[in-house]
């Protein structure tokens, strides 16, 4: 007897490749100890929040006594916390967002499905670029939408700009882009949002439904050699961001995150309405409130130490360059995207797994040939599995 709807039954049945290195590295690290694991699976920000968010928390500890203290609050968000959030984001986009341009959500992943669940007719097509974090795929499928990937141009994982240009149909709602991206770690450039931003206006002139372009940021606060992320909101009036403080506060499990567009947008107010009845209506309520009053008081202060994140990002370059293995130097956000040796990129990550190194291939993220690692961890480990990975390549 089904319980469960098809679509669900064949998600759970697909599983996905992040989710299974998970479970390997569980059994690996029964079997062989935790220490003797190297696991490069999960991109789960491991360092501590900065100090303002335990003084913030002490904070609410007093908070707690009042009546209403943790109640429901506007679906929205708090407002003086859009506020806040205006400022930042119009620093960041050298565009002048107000409050009534913001909502906070649930992480970006809470953002992503609110703003489909807004865009998106059954059948309507998303594109982006792959590699592509797996998640999107679902999200546009839970609103009837079907997420169309336009490859990247190796080996420098660029936007292919007459790619995307030939992927849009007239069934195509919106385009995502992620910079700095999760897997590659590249930052799209100016030029390349400049020539993407032109080929969206020149395909939506005349269209009843604009096309949107969606750029998800979690990783936006962390880059590398003095590379800043470009903003997209001054290129294309139907531009929306899709941030997050999972990564940037290392607040991944506390859910918050917010949508911010254009206000040069036609019908500005209208989006604010559909965010704000989707956030509510998708069951989320109102982002979480104890994590909305912390971000209140802890944004000024300022985000987690990038420094090291550079110090294991270089790290885990020296540990692949001893072992032979080819990769493009991340630019931004905490994950390596090297190419399979061998190219196959499954049969590689078994390799790896026989040596106790967990990593994530490429074919998770609908880019066969590479692999993904994630460098989220204490730089003495991965100074440690310098030697799996020797052994892997058969180097002594
Ligand atoms: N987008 C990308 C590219 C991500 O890597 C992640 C999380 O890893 C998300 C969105 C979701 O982030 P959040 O925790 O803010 O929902």
């Amino acid at each position: 007897m089904p319980l469960l709807s098809q679509q669900i039954t064949s998600h759970i049945k697909d599983g996905s490749w992040i989710r299974r290195m998970f479970e390997a590295g569980i059994e690996l690290k029964q079997q062989h100890g935790a220490e003797n694991v190297f696991d490069f699976s999960l991109g789960n920000p491991d360092l501590p929040p900065p100090p303002a968010v335990a003084e913030a928390l002490n904070e609410l500890a007093d908070k707690a006594r009042e009546p209403l203290a943790f109640g429901y609050v506007p679906n929205a968000g708090l407002p003086d916390l859009r506020a806040r959030l205006a400022g930042m984001i119009s620093k960041e986009q050298n565009v002048d967002v107000s409050a009534g341009e913001v909502i906070v959500t649930c992480g970006a992943a809470g953002a992503l499905n609110v703003l489909m669940r807004c865009l998106l007719e059954p059948g309507d097509d998303v594109i982006c670029m792959a590699p592509y974090f797996v998640e999107y795929g679902f999200y546009a499928g839970n609103f009837g939408g079907v997420l169309r990937p336009v490859d990247t141009v190796r080996p420098t994982f660029a936007l292919d700009i007459a790619a995307i240009g030939r992927a849009i149909t007239p069934r195509t709602r919106a385009v995502i882009i992620n910079s700095p991206n999760n897997p590659t770690g590249q930052i799209s450039t100016e030029q390349e949002l400049r020539e993407l931003s032109d080929v969206l206006a020149r395909a939506s002139a005349g269209r009843e439904r604009p096309i949107f372009l969606i750029s998800d940021e979690p990783y936006r606060f962390l880059t590398y050699d003095g590379t800043t992320v470009p903003p997209v909101l001054p290129l294309y009036p139907h531009a929306i961001i899709a941030g997050s403080f999972s990564k940037s506060l290392s607040l991944a499990g506390e859910r918050l995150g917010y949508l911010a567009w254009n206000p040069a947008i036609e019908g500005s107010a209208a989006l604010s309405a559909g965010f704000t009845l989707a956030n509510r209506i998708l069951g989320f309520v109102n982002a979480p409130v104890i994590g909305q009053y912390l971000l209140d008081k802890a944004l000024s202060a300022g985000g987690v130490d990038v420094s090291i994140y550079d110090e294991r990002r270089h790290a885990m370059a020296e540990v692949l360059r001893q072992a032979g293995i080819d990769f493009q130097m991340p630019q931004g956000a905490f994950y390596f995207f090297p190419e399979a040796p061998g190219g196959d990129d499954q049969a590689f990550v078994e390799r790896l797994r026989e040596q106790n190194i967990l990593a994530v291939p490429g074919s998770g993220f609908g880019f066969p040939g590479h692999f993904r690692l994630a460098f989220c961890m204490d730089k003495r480990i991965i100074e440690r599995s310098a030697d799996a990975f020797k052994r892997v390549m058969g180097i002594k």
